[in-house]
Order: C-alpha cells, then structure tokens, then sequence
C-alpha cells in the first residue's frame, strides 16, 4: 500500500489543507534502512528544476537527486513517457510541487509499483491563489500553480521536503532539519530585506511574458502584468502591439521580463518601442545552469526591485 506523505505545518497549514482541496493523510512508519541511505544517498525522485533545488537545500549530499521533467522540456504541457518514469520504481521519495503543476503525479506514484515510496506534495499547507482567468485556467488549472517563487511558498516546500526525507531516512533526521532551518533563515532574511525595500517603492506593477509570479507579488503586494497572451499566438498583430506600447507608457514600465525559455523576439519588439529594456528573469521551471534557488530569486527580487524603483534607475 502506498505511504501518502503529508505534512503538518506549523502556521498556514490550517487555512491551505482545506483549501488545496486534498485532505491530509497520516502517514506511517517507513522501512527504509536508515544506515544504507546515508551511505548511498537516499534515491529521491523529483519532478522539476525548483524541487530539485529544494531537495538539494535540504537534502545535501545524504540526497541521490533524479530529475523527470528534462531541461528544456516544456513542464507545464509535460506528459512523461515510461522512461521518464523509471527511477519512480526504486526511489525512496517522491517530491513534486503540486497546485496542478503536474498533473500526471497521481497516476505516475500508482504505475510506478513501488509500495515503500514516500510521496511529497511540498505546497501541501501553503494557501493557493485560485485562478480567475479563463485562459489561466485553461492553462494552469483551478490554482495558480507557481508556488515556489514566492519565499514564503520556498519555505513551506522546503519544510515538507524535510519531512519526507527525515520519513524516509530516519537516521539522517537531525542533517535535514539543519539543513532546513538554515535554507528557511535565509528565505526569511532574503523576505524582510525585500519587505522592506519594496515597501518604498510607489510603482508596484512590473510586465512579464509568462504570468509565474502571483504568489511573489501575493507576498510583497506587487502587481505582474503578463504578456503571455501575446506572445503565445506568435508576433503579435499591430493592434495588440499598439495596446502592449500604450500600457507600458501609461505605467512608466521601462523594463519587460523575459524568461529563458521563452522566444525573445516580441520582448525586443516591445521594449524597443517604448524603450525599455528586455531583462531575463528566472521561472525555475527547467534547469537554467544560473545558480541554486536562493541566487536566482534574489536575482529576480533584485532585478523587479530596480524596475521599480525611481522609473529611472539600472
Ligand atoms: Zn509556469
């Protein structure tokens, strides 16, 4: 029988369980050998780049990390084949996001036949920001599933991450939870930091392709405008290219995000229009060989703070 892990957080846990809409269920003991984990590593099964940064924070080397959704694959319209499946079979823990990231999960940990898997929803506790939009919804689903690009959604992963591994690798217990606890302090010294300093600023909008950071802005009262739309049908009509330049102006915007992944052309056309810069920004969604978690969103926090700033500064 599958061990279903789920957390039990301190705080948010209370409002997110119910409002996930999947109920907690208690776990149990794990037959994993302590002692054969810290030796080989523990064989944990990760879904995307985000949560395997998580892992890797939380884990360290006592971690054996494998990867499903590969680099460049396109993880929001991923369907994984058997192979892609494969390590599902022989892991110890399974970690994936949730919030309909990957909504193949379910049926991968039940083909997988391996009754001993330790299974991780790591946004289990956090509030989901329900979609709205058709087209989001069309795309995403019922939740907004960008969960760990906001701090505060990178904590409460990292601390059900923890509590999968500790599940799974008892011995190693105590290494994760410092592990964790140091990842978690500085999450939260990266928050008041960016707290404060997004607190000065007056403009509080800032334009992106792909529309990943609600849960960023749901934490530091920030506004994404997203021209995902425009982008996603190919180069846009002169209509809507018109209505992107006069947003831009009405709102002071003189920096467009761009993501790694996505077709530069329409941020160039766009920013040269208005004169604004095109700045990448990094979704964590497929590897971007660009650092670990805490270096890429402080270089997004970063690099959304200076947009705002005065409208006038690099
Ligand atoms: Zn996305």
């Amino acid at each position: 029988m599958l061990k279903r892990f789920a957390a039990i957080l301190p705080c948010a846990a209370a409002t997110a369980s119910s409002a996930a809409g999947s109920p907690l269920v208690s776990s149990k003991e794990s037959s994993a050998q302590a002692g054969s984990a810290a030796k080989d590593g523990l064989k944990v099964s990760v879904t995307f780049d985000a949560v395997k940064e998580f892992t890797k924070a939380v884990g360290g080397d006592r971690v054996k990390i494998s990867t499903i959704i590969p680099d460049g694959a396109e993880p929001h319209d991923f369907e994984p084949k058997a192979q892609d499946l494969a390590e599902l079979s022989t892991a110890k823990v399974f970690v994936y996001s949730g919030f309909g990231m990957e909504s193949w999960a379910d049926k991968a940990i039940s083909s997988a036949g391996n009754p001993n898997l330790v299974t991780v929803e790591a946004s289990k506790g956090a509030e989901p920001i329900q979609n709205t939009d058709s087209g989001e919804i069309k795309e995403h689903g019922q939740y907004d599933p960008h969960i760990w690009l906001s701090l505060k959604g990178a904590e409460t992963e990292a601390e059900n991450i923890k509590n999968g591994l500790a599940m799974a690798d008892p011995g190693s217990r105590d290494y994760y939870e410092k592990d964790c606890d140091s990842f978690v302090y500085r999450l939260e010294s990266l928050y008041s930091e960016y707290d404060g300093k997004f607190r000065t600023v007056s403009q509080k909008s800032f334009v992106t392709g792909h529309a990943a950071f609600g849960y960023l802005c749901r934490d530091f009262g920030l506004k994404q405008n997203s021209v995902e739309d425009v982008y996603a049908e190919g180069e846009p009509s002169a209509k809507q290219l018109a209505e992107l330049v006069q947003y831009c102006r009405d709102h002071k915007v003189t920096c467009v995000f761009a993501e790694k992944m996505a077709s530069p052309q329409v941020f160039q056309t766009l920013a040269s229009e208005v004169g604004a810069k095109v700045e990448t920004i990094y979704m964590m969604e497929s590897g971007e060989d660009s650092g670990d978690y805490l270096e890429r969103i402080e270089s997004d926090l970063s690099r959304i703070y200076r947009s705002l700033g005065s409208g006038n500064e690099k």
